[in-house]
């Protein structure tokens, strides 16, 4: 938890975004007005393509880009009228994978708790080594740490004045999938301990394993911003994939009505909306066409589906 002195109550919201604009050197508009909170004691998840302006917003809150207008707090604290505060108050794990290499694990993390002016006493470089599966490589030179161990020490860069809120950059990016396993199981207990936890990500399934909230940003425009819940009910489309046990020449008149289609001889897809259409219906309705049914599964609509949809929308 924080070292302030003082401890005030914790804000409602981690990070409070409004109307942040960036328009880079060359003219790119890379954000245009983003609004955006991110509730305290979340996973949240920033998803966007590539290009869309995560980094961008990102590196704004880290102090590594001015933005043009609009308005940042990290745990209440401005970003303009206390710059220092803010980056006290957050952790940031960029996506570029910048690690000087002759450094070992153990003098990184101490100079930057010397960066952040975190005593001595109140270090925690090995507990944090440990944490991240990196106390065996403590005193190995960067350069010897493959990309996945370079990951890992970026995270617990991020952690050693033990921020309130912890930004990832496409943290897996680049990861195998046993250390994303892990990198995530690591975030997880964070979030647990009370760490409000922002990740942006292309991967939607990452997305959707991980968090409480999700936003989408397209082309520096927020699509979208809700609990993950909210976003895969928005689509209230799945389909039921009904195996038969004999041949058909052609979808059967009663399920013709439900715009079923028939894939080979005896594989029915029944698209339906769980809102409006019972599965059962659809059952009932194959059986009184006196047709058997050797298997089913439903296939349900996922993030996959929501992203490519608001995507195209705002396109
Ligand atoms: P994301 O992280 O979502 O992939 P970025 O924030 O990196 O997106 O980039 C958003 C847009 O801004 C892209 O079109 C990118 O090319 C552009 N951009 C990013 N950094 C710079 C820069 N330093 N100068 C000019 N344009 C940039
Ligand atoms: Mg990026």
């Amino acid at each position: 938890m924080q070292t302030s002195p003082n401890p005030a109550p914790p804000p409602d919201n981690a990070l409070e975004i409004a109307g942040l604009t960036k328009i880079y050197a060359g003219g790119k508009r890379a954000l245009d007005g983003v609004t955006l909170n991110v509730p305290r004691g979340m996973v949240f998840g920033l998803l966007g393509p590539n290009g869309a302006g995560k980094s961008t917003l990102i590196n704004i809150l880290a102090g590594l880009v001015n933005k043009t207008g609009g308005r940042a707090k990290i745990w209440d604290i401005d970003i303009d009228a206390n710059p220092r505060d803010a980056r006290g108050a957050i952790g940031i794990v960029p996506q570029e994978l910048n690690i000087d290499p002759f450094f070992t694990p153990r003098e990184l993390l101490d100079l930057q708790a010397g960066l952040y002016g975190v005593p001595a006493k109140a270090r925690r470089t090995m507990e944090i080594l440990e944490a991240v599966g990196l106390a065996d490589k403590a005193d190995a030179y960067a350069r010897t740490l493959s990309g996945g161990m370079r990951r890992r020490l970026l995270v617990a860069k991020a952690l050693v004045h033990s921020p309130p809120v912890l930004v990832l950059d496409e943290p897996t990016a680049g990861v195998d999938i046993e250390l994303r396993q892990g990198l995530w199981a690591y975030v997880r207990a964070l979030n647990a301990q009370g760490t409000t936890v922002v990740l942006t990500t292309h991967y939607l399934q990452e997305a959707e394993e991980l968090c409480d909230r999700i936003a989408i940003i397209n082309r520096g425009k927020l699509v979208a911003d809700e609990s993950k819940s909210a976003l895969l009910a928005r689509l209230d489309a799945k389909e039921l994939r009904l195996t038969v046990d004999r041949d058909l020449a052609a979808v059967p008149a009663a399920l013709a009505a439900f715009g079923a289609k028939l894939e080979g001889a005896r594989l029915l897809l029944v698209p339906y909306r769980p809102s409006r259409t019972k599965a059962a219906d659809i059952l009932a309705a194959v059986a009184a066409a006196g047709v058997g049914i050797a298997d089913l599964s439903t296939r349900e609509s996922d993030l996959e589906d929501v992203f490519l949809q608001l995507v195209r929308q705002a396109a």
